[in-house]
């Protein structure tokens, strides 16, 4: 299952050939050729997806992503940036960032907490970047293990919840049809934050009784407005709201959550672990992504801060592969809800892993993040 370097640039070649890779990329290796040092290899690839998908802010129908392997004493780790628009990353920013990681100056893998603050340290941003990294050597160290990272962490994966499949915002007979599609899932979430919110909610109403998550991504301008919704969704079914206006307005969520007969999460306020202390008070829990806060290891402290805080916890994610997927999997016993649907929204998945059974999280027992590329 080991890939080498050769091989792996051959296949390369013949994807690029094949018109897989944008021509202004190309993908690079950083390390020493010693079986015993850490090799980076990193390249960009674009998803595409199912239908377009429309949010409160933009609509799209491809995602950049850069796929990382990380290769030491013939094992490989894979990792995984994903970089919509509103994140600020792009497959350039990310390549560039990746080009200053020299992983082979570590000479033990297992040093996860030194290498990956010393990587954090290099940059105020680059989550995505970063993310990849870190997924890269989790599954790298759970492969040396020989064991996946639920188990490693001592998480029980039958615990694994069911995950949220998202309905983008829509007329409402392509919010019908999707909802017709997503008839297998337990639990939806429905976009919101433009004019048609209840129009939105209505016509997934009008096919399903499942209960509902909704998320307006910053798209509510006014609090009375906003607990007037949360009042009438939680009469339709919805059991939490998503991050209800401006990430900035910390005073006005507190407001809200004071009076609010639903959970209110913090996504767009709360990205990192140092964001934890800003959101207590304001917000009823949070949403983790690892793109958001940098990968598994730091995703894993917030959960136990977000505990210690009574927060609820949300796994969410972005269009991504199995590979990123897989590994916000390994976490996903310890939250309250998942949206854990990034690679069923895409048309060419590189990776298998954690899949989705009668609409709960199965994840595999493949040491590591468990994935295999396809
Ligand atoms: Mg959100």
């Amino acid at each position: 299952m080991t890939l080498n370097r050769r091989s792996f640039f051959r296949r390369t070649a013949v994807a690029a050939a094949a018109g897989s890779f944008l021509p202004a990329l190309s993908q690079f290796s950083i390390g020493a050729q010693s079986s015993k040092r850490m090799t980076m290899t990193v390249r960009p690839y674009t998803l595409d997806l199912k239908h377009v998908f429309t949010v409160a802010s933009l609509s799209r129908t491809t995602t950049p992503v850069v796929l990382v392997e990380i290769e030491y004493d013939g094992v490989i780790g894979y990792g995984e940036a994903s970089m919509p628009p509103y994140l600020g990353e792009s497959q350039e920013s990310v390549m560039a960032f990746l080009k200053r990681v020299d992983l082979s100056k570590y000479p033990d893998p297992f040093d996860l907490e030194a290498i990956l603050t010393d990587i954090d340290s290099l940059a105020f941003h680059n989550t995505a970047a970063k993310a990849a990294v870190d997924i890269a050597l989790h599954d790298l160290v759970g492969k040396l293990i020989g064991q996946p990272w639920h188990r490693i962490w001592g998480y029980n994966k039958a615990k694994a919840p069911n995950t949220t499949f998202t309905i983008g915002i829509d007329t409402a007979d392509v919010v019908r049809e999707k909802t017709k599609e997503a008839a297998g899932f337990k639990i939806l979430k429905v976009k919101l934050g433009k004019a048609n919110d209840k129009e939105m909610i209505e016509s997934v109403r009008a096919v399903t009784n499942v209960p509902l998550t909704a998320d307006p991504n910053q798209g509510w301008k006014d609090k009375f407005y906003a607990l007037d919704m949360i009042h009438w969704l939680k009469e339709k079914g919805v059991v939490y709201v998503e991050q209800p206006m401006a990430k900035e307005r910390l005073d006005d969520h507190a407001w809200l959550t004071e009076r609010s007969p639903l959970p209110i999460l913090a996504d767009e306020s709360c990205q990192r672990l140092a964001d934890i202390p800003n959101v207590v008070g304001a917000y009823s829990g949070i949403v983790i992504k690892l793109m958001k806060c940098t990968g598994m290891r730091e995703a894993h402290k917030m959960i136990t801060l977000a505990r210690a805080n009574n927060m609820k916890i949300m796994f969410g994610c972005m269009t991504e592969t199995s590979c990123a997927i897989s590994a916000a999997s390994h976490l996903s016993p310890m939250v309250d809800w998942a949206d854990l649907d990034g690679m069923l929204l895409i048309k060419n998945d590189a990776f298998s892993g954690t899949t989705v059974v009668d609409g709960r999280l199965v994840l595999s027992d493949g040491p590591g993040i468990g994935v295999k590329r396809r």
